[in-house]
């Protein structure tokens, strides 16, 4: 990996934002994640921001208190922008430049900070008066299919004889998305209508969904990109990766039963998908990358040009995943979310490199800001099943919520509310904040 632990990821690291102190918040001074807010109260353009405490640093404005110099001072300027593809566009070094520099601004035992604090304190917005926006121009999406635990618990219910394809262990399956319904936290996510067909034999019919799923997955941001038919190396895609977000793929099970052979889902998918505002470096992330997936004996070792040793010993990211459920009748009852299900993103076959490279590989050209998403992630026990198909098994063991209600899938005014963190004895807990979404009516019903 190319991003080793360094001075802004030290856990006896303070900021002198008092609420970004550890156990306070998703975000001390070890995360920094970017996003893209902008203020409650006026008109102003959107604005790229670093997240500290509950509050929202904004990089322009400190940019232009002449705050930043060198590669910093590059990647700030960038930050000039209505959304964070400039920045993501430019590399590991002016990526580093910029957070060691935001690091040593926001702590508290630097001097230099006390010339500069009340600059800085004056570009820090309250994130109770931000409204958080679609971070990135999502240009291509892409979702993968990389946890082997789902894709056996999805095979198995509709092939039980043979629930793996013979593909699986040697090609990073995925799809192409539809990036133009790519939504941010907190958009509603209308039922969408669709063929579905409910007695075997009989004709389909045109109708809302009755069979709305979520799944929990980890999307990450291509930074620069790869020119049309030069693949990309395992050995670089770290080069090519910005960050982390957390990815609701909203999927409509009975749309996608009747329409996904022969060429795999389409509309059952492309209604809408939710991601997290914030999206966490993958610097950020180094003190937790941990060994890739062990394949157990008798596995095939992937293919040569989908295996380093660097990968192999650090490809995997230790980021436990959280799906909750609150339904209109909790709401309504003052009954906190529900947690359904915790799982963790080690778990995944591939690694993202892998994915990355695999995606390349035939010369396709990735280009800054695609959003590639791993597929949902489940782990080996019930408890880490990452979709209400997988869940419920396919609906045949309701999941019971607190009130007395139960749920196979999702009803109207359910909102799934999704959350990632890591933690490792000796740093500091970092997380993404939150992937939320309601499900609203269809239309027409
Ligand atoms: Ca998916």
């Amino acid at each position: 990996m190319s991003h080793t632990v360094n001075h802004t990821h030290d856990p006896r690291l303070r900021s002198w934002v008092k609420s970004s102190n550890p156990g306070q918040t998703d975000f001390p001074i070890q995360n920094l994640p970017f996003g893209v807010f902008k203020r409650r109260s006026n008109d102003d353009a959107p604005r790229v921001g670093v997240a500290i405490g509950d509050q929202i640093l904004d990089v322009r404005a400190c940019d232009k208190a002449n705050l930043f110099e060198g590669e910093a001072k590059a990647a700030a300027a960038a930050c000039e922008s209505l959304s964070l593809n400039k920045l993501m566009s430019l590399g590991e070094d002016e990526w580093s430049g910029l957070r060691s520099r935001l690091s040593l601004l926001l702590r508290e035992d630097n001097n230099e900070v006390e010339h500069h604090k009340q600059i800085i304190e004056n570009h820090l917005v309250p994130m109770t008066e931000a409204e958080m926006l679609m971070p990135v121009e999502i240009g291509d999406y892409t979702d993968f299919y990389a946890s082997l635990y789902h894709a056996t618990n999805v095979g198995s219910m509709f092939r039980p004889d043979n629930p793996l394809l013979p593909n699986y262990k040697y090609v990073p399956i995925g799809y192409h998305g539809r990036a133009s319904s790519v939504v941010v936290s907190g958009t509603g996510v209308k039922r969408p209508h669709g063929q579905t067909q409910t007695n075997e034999g009989e004709p389909p019919t045109f109708a809302p969904s009755k069979l709305l799923d979520y799944e929990m997955e980890v999307g990450f941001f291509v930074g620069p990109g790869n020119k049309l038919g030069e693949p990309v190396a395992i050995e670089r895609a770290a080069q090519h990766i910005f960050g982390l977000c957390l990815v609701n793929d909203w999927s409509a099970r009975d749309i996608q039963r009747w329409e996904y052979q022969p060429l795999g889902p389409f509309l059952a998918k492309s209604f809408a998908t939710t991601i997290s505002p914030w999206v966490v470096t993958m610097e950020a992330l180094a003190p937790f990358r941990t060994e890739a997936f062990a394949r157990t004996a008798g596995d095939p070792a992937p293919l040569a040009y989908l295996q380093s040793p660097t990968d192999q010993e650090q490809g995997g990211i230790d980021l436990t995943l959280e799906v909750c459920l609150a339904s209109r009748q909790m709401r309504e009852a003052d009954i906190p979310p529900a947690l359904l299900t915790r799982g963790n993103f080690r778990d995944m076959y591939w690694t993202i490199a892998q994915i990355l490279t695999h995606h390349a590989s035939n010369g396709c050209n990735l280009r800054t800001g695609d959003l590639i998403a791993s597929g949902t992630v489940s782990g080996s026990s019930k408890e880490s099943r990452g979709c209400l198909l997988e869940l419920t098994w396919r609906g045949t063991e309701p999941v019971q919520l607190p009130g007395g209600e139960t749920r196979r899938f999702l009803q109207d005014g359910d909102e799934v509310i999704m959350r990632g963190y890591c933690e490792r004895a000796g740093f500091a807990r970092i997380a993404f904040g939150e992937c939320r979404g309601m499900v609203l009516q269809a239309d027409g019903v």
